[in-house]
């Protein structure tokens, strides 16, 4: 996946969001939820973000990320595990390959956080 593209979307959906508030607050920090199977450089959003965002609506905006790991489900065995990234995408205990995810695959964003209190945004990038 690629991280401008992402934060092109991303803030396309912080702006829908901002706008649809009243006043249109000054927006302090995104929070965003990242999955480490999303392949994203937390680094790479990060300037993605600050290049983007420079004399916008989010031009004081921080990015908050916050990374979730991988954990897999085996169904033989009935019971979650972390797959290692890169080498291992099977259950330790019986060799099941993966087939269910449970956590690692979210990039969406928490919420966002503005001048006067914190407020819950829903969306998906
Ligand atoms: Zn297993």
């Amino acid at each position: 996946m690629h991280e401008t593209d992402m934060t092109k979307a991303l803030i396309l959906t912080v702006h829908d969001w901002w706008q649809a508030q009243p006043g249109q607050p000054a927006i302090e920090k995104v929070h965003l939820t990242v999955g480490q199977f999303t392949c994203v450089e937390p680094v790479s959003l990060q300037f993605a973000f600050d290049v983007q965002t420079k004399g916008t609506f989010l031009d004081k905006a921080e990015l908050v990320i916050r990374e979730t790991p991988l954990i897999a489900f085996c169904h033989p065995c009935q019971t979650e595990y972390r797959p290692e990234i890169g080498w291992q995408y099977a259950c330790p205990h019986c060799q099941a390959p993966l087939e269910d995810i449970r956590s690692g695959r979210e990039l969406k964003i928490d919420r966002v956080e503005y001048a006067e209190a914190a407020a819950v945004s829903q969306g998906s990038v």
